[in-house]
């Protein structure tokens, strides 16, 4: 058993979907950067005698994040320079905010857990190196430098990459609620650092030296990253090293954490006021007005599916995981209960609902993960998807039917009845038809019509076998069966 227990708290970036760059009119948009500096100016490219203006979307972007996580807005809040060299940024600096973020403390949920958020403030980001392949020079590349980057630091409240994972795909659904970020961490909207140490049990737990985690870009990698850099600094204390506060990052294909260079401390930024833009003021009316314009949160969503249509928590999750999803699905049950209230469905409301929640979850769901699609760019419409389920909920059609029409609505949208009609898919149900197919299969198998007189059931089980063999499925077995059964006993 380890004596050593970790600590983790993580700053995460996300790049906000804002209609320009943070202090300049260049579009912020990512389609534009094919080609290396085409989406650039002389504010972005830091000319002398430029001057930044504050993007003020980009800041309701932030407040907007901070109110949906519970935190202070600060009423009272200003832009700094956190001065350092590197080659992709133009001024030699980056305009970032140093003690007066714009949103202060506030807390995510996860199951029964808590985790502190310290501050969420709003800064520029960076230009990109690129290092052409067989070169031994560098290329710099302008296009993201002055995109509007939220950062978002947490207290150290983790205790394994689990919950790291879990805290960062939570704020990627709040930042797609809110349509302030896509939060995609492959396409690096979303960037997420760990700060990772250990210490031994029964001491404080800030007791160890911090370790910086870069370069995670993929969920999955966030796990296995701050998996990998406990288990790395649990085995170099035990054989005797120190641990020494610095920068490492992921290395995907070698699955490990590499040494980049030692941390600096904010006194090596030397952060002062940025003298090109005045402190800015929030009023208690505008904060209000802001809380107004928050839409309804994951969390609150999944609690109304639960309460107003009855879903269980794990589908309700489901449901929920994207805007986009949980709003399909009302669409559709309004879609339902109209049908219901106009005597066009005559299932219960209860069996109808669960349909509608098990089709979505698991085959649109399944076809939506076969094809890498999304639900904004399904064919099925909500009012034909009702359709389909409450032919299905009145047992019109039997369940292997209905995934032939599915596909086929997926394929290429349409009626339900339509395809029903033109697939010749109709359940048969106690009609002429079914009945002239009974009465073949008695005749042509009298053995087994008289092992079923004298008591002998599996002759019933083959019979119904030989119906539904030859309806290809279409026959309502309930009826069937009783139908044979009616005729052979009569
Ligand atoms: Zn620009």
């Amino acid at each position: 058993m380890s004596k050593y227990l970790p600590t983790i708290g993580m700053e995460i970036h996300v790049e906000l979907k804002t209609k320009s760059k943070m202090f300049c009119s260049c579009k912020n948009d990512m389609e534009l950067d094919k080609e290396a500096n085409v989406n650039i100016c002389e504010v972005c490219t830091a000319q002398p005698g430029t001057l930044p203006v504050p993007n003020s979307e980009a800041i309701r972007f932030v407040q907007l994040a901070g109110l949906s996580l519970g935190c202070d807005l600060s009423k009272d809040s200003k832009f700094d320079r956190k001065n350092y060299f590197y080659p992709d940024i133009p001024k030699g600096y980056q305009i970032s905010q140093y003690d007066q973020p714009f949103c202060g403390k506030g807390e995510m949920k996860i199951g029964d857990k808590t985790f502190g958020i310290t501050r969420i403030h709003l800064e520029e980001d960076t230009g990109k190196l690129n290092h052409p392949k067989g070169t031994n020079y560098s290329l710099v590349d302008f296009n993201r430098a002055g995109v509007p980057l939220m950062e978002l630091v947490t207290e150290p409240d983790f205790v394994s990459g689990e919950e790291a994972r879990l805290f960062c795909q939570k704020l990627q659904q709040i930042c797609r609620y809110l349509g302030i970020s896509d939060a995609d961490m492959e396409k690096g909207h979303m960037r997420c650092e760990a700060n990772v140490s250990v210490y031994k049990e029964g001491e404080d737990k800030l007791s160890g030296t911090k370790v910086e985690v870069k370069n995670i870009n993929s969920f999955k990698f966030v796990e296995k990253a701050i998996k990998f850099e406990i288990d790395r600094q649990i085995e170099a204390i035990e054989s005797g090293e120190k641990i020494i506060q610095e920068t490492r990052g992921w290395d995907s294909n070698r699955n490990a954490t590499i040494s980049q260079r030692s941390k600096e401390t904010a006194a090596d930024y030397r952060y002062f006021p940025e003298p090109d833009i005045p402190p800015m003021l929030f009023t208690d009316e505008y904060i209000e007005e802001l809380r107004r314009e928050l839409p309804e949160l994951p969390e609150q969503k999944l609690q109304r599916f639960i309460g107003e249509y009855n879903v269980n928590e794990r589908d309700g999750e489901l449901l929920t995981s994207e805007r986009d999803l949980a709003n399909y699905f009302e669409q559709s049950i309004s879609e339902l209960q109209e049908k219901i209230q106009a005597g066009e469905i005559k299932a219960p409301q209860e069996k109808v609902f669960r349909l509608a929640v098990n089709y979505l979850n698991t085959e649109i769901r399944k076809h939506l993960v076969e094809r890498q699609e999304k639900i904004a760019d399904i064919k099925i419409v909500p009012e034909n998807y009702a359709e389909l389920i409450g032919i299905v909920a009145d047992g019109k059609i039997n369940s292997s039917a209905a995934q032939i029409v599915l596909e086929e609505m997926y394929e290429k949208g349409g009626d339900p009845s339509q395809i029903i009609e033109d697939k010749n898919l109709s359940q048969m149900d106690n009609n002429d038809e079914m009945e002239k197919v009974i009465d073949i299969i008695l005749a042509n198998n009298e053995a087994s019509v008289s092992d079923y007189k004298n008591g002998k059931e599996n002759a019933l089980k083959f019979l119904m076998g030989q119906v539904m063999k030859e309806t290809q499925g279409k026959a309502n077995p309930q009826s069937a069966m009783e139908m044979i059964k009616k005729k052979i006993l009569q």
